[in-house]
């Protein structure tokens, strides 16, 4: 059993990125990314900062932009439309969830696509799907590049994505689609998990159930990639972030896995990075 690394390569990726930074700087350009908190919410306010503190070590130009927790919409569409406009900003992130008075799809399709370092926009979804070249989610693109890291190709192999959010679920879907995996997709009110879970080569989880995915439930020799970030607050773990997969008791039967912390959750910043530099490419062309 190999454990994914995904705490290494995220320092390996943005390694990368800075050299790449600094080459871009040679021919004028400097990337920059914008991002919007509006509110309080502690979390966000942690992940902007650690998303701020990469930016600032890859030598990217990083902008945080704050608001109030009772910011009006028009007002948050404003300042997105000029960041829009802003030659120096290459991509825009909005840092969710939003206020509930806010309405959070009309606020991400404001963004211009070319900016969308989330990959959140239609535009980007659509191109995903369609097999285009896009601004890809930055969680389930790490994903990719753990796989492509370790030499797996998901071509041909059963894979099984648990869990459809718009976030994690879905793009990973395509993703893997796009590499010519056989996908099935399984979700809340999927009748049987187990008799999919189990028959996988390539298992992604992304649901946020500590510890949902048992020995039971993984095929021999399986891959197992888990998304899922859990706090938790009672039992033998409490205070401690585990995955939505059993690791303890699942990782002897995988040829591959990925722990919590130290997997997955890394590689989302590092790609944050690399679509800000891609984004700052395309502006050139
Ligand atoms: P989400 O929007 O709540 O989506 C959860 C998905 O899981 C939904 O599609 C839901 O199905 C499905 N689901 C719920 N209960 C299920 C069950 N019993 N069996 C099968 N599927 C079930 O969550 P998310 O934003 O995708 O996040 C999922 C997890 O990934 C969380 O732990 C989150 O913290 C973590 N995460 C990690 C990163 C990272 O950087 N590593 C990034 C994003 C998220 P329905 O659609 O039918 O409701």
């Amino acid at each position: 059993m190999t454990i994914l690394d995904g705490k290494a390569l995220s320092n390996k990726v943005k390694e990368e990125i800075k050299l790449e930074t600094q080459e871009l700087k040679k021919e004028g350009i400097v990337p920059g990314l914008a991002v919007i908190l509006v509110g309080n919410d502690p979390a966000s306010q942690t992940y902007v900062a650690s998303k701020e503190k990469s930016c600032i070590a890859a030598g990217i130009f990083s902008e945080k932009i704050t608001m109030n927790e009772d910011a009006t919409e028009e007002r948050l569409l404003d300042r997105i439309k000029k960041l829009n406009e802003d030659d120096s900003i290459h991509g825009i992130l909005v840092q969710l969830p939003l206020p509930k008075h806010i309405n959070t799809n009309k606020v991400l399709e404001t963004i211009d696509p070319k900016k969308d370092v989330d990959g959140f926009h239609v535009f980007n979804v659509g191109q995903l799907v369609t097999g285009k070249q896009s601004l890809v989610p930055c969680t389930p693109l790490g994903v990719m590049r753990i796989l492509e890291e370790y030499g797996i190709n998901p071509i041909g192999m059963d894979a099984c994505v648990v869990g459809v959010s718009n976030i994690v679920g879905k793009p990973m879907m395509n993703l893997l689609l796009n590499a010519r995996a056989t996908v099935t997709v399984c979700h809340s009110k999927t009748k049987d998990l187990k008799a999919h879970t189990s028959k996988a080569d390539l298992l992604v989880v992304g649901v946020g159930i500590p510890h949902m995915i048992k020995p039971d439930m993984v095929k021999e020799g399986a891959i197992v990639i888990d998304v899922g970030i859990n706090r938790m607050t009672w039992g033998k773990y409490e205070g401690k972030l585990v995955g939505d997969v059993d690791f303890e008791t699942v990782a002897d039967k995988c040829s591959y896995i990925t722990p919590v912390p130290g997997g997955v959750g890394p590689m989302t910043i590092a790609m944050l990075l690399k679509n800000t530099l891609t984004a700052a490419k395309m502006s050139m062309k």
